[in-house]
């Protein structure tokens, strides 16, 4: 974790923003700002150096972003989770729970090798269950997950706990 930069401050709300009584939390300004931006994918790789990671897999969209600098960072390679339909070979799919409704994300089923150690990110956990689909999808394929880090983390819904009792130990930079 970078001590000198205010990674709270790198970070806007917008309020009602996608709906009435939501505060959004917009990464996009710590990823325009050079200093923040490095800051911040130094401090997500610094606790997983020397664990081998092979892969990072990134959610889309915002997890894509982060997901490509922490691979560079790792020497690891880069695999994406996406909505349902973006990707051109055989998938694996699951199912998740939205505040409202459900939707799908899946990964190609050759994207992992059985047992290759593997670290998912996202920007923000919130509910948890966006990544806690990503986390059954990547041990369908027989990954073992390293961890999960996200920038935000917004400890009220609980979705730090929900992906601890699943086995992962999840690091975020802002709570
Ligand atoms: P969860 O499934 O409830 O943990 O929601 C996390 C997912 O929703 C992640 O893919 C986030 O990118 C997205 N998300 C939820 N709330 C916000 C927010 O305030 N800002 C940015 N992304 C959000």
């Amino acid at each position: 974790m970078s001590e000198t930069t205010d990674f709270a401050a790198a970070i806007r709300t917008i309020p009602d923003y996608p709906k009435p009584g939501i505060m959004f939390r917009d990464i996009t300004t710590l990823l325009a700002s050079p200093e923040a931006f490095r800051a911040a994918v130094d401090a997500m790789v610094a606790p997983y150096t020397d664990d081998g990671v092979a892969l990072v897999a990134g959610i889309e969209a915002r997890g894509f972003i982060l997901g490509g600098a922490m691979s560079h960072q790792l020497s690891a390679g880069f695999v994406p989770i996406r909505k349902k339909g973006k990707l051109p070979l055989e998938t694996i799919r699951v199912a998740y729970s939205l505040e409202y409704g459900v939707d799908e994300m899946e990964v190609h089923r050759d994207a992992v090798v059985p047992g290759s150690r593997v670290l998912l990110t996202d920007d923000l956990i919130a509910t948890g269950g966006t990544a806690e689909a990503a986390v059954k999808l990547l041990r369908e394929l027989g990954a073992e997950i390293v961890g999960a880090c996200f920038v935000i983390d917004l400890p009220e819904l609980g979705g730090r706990r929900r992906l601890e009792e699943m086995g992962v130990s999840v690091k975020t930079l802002v709570t």
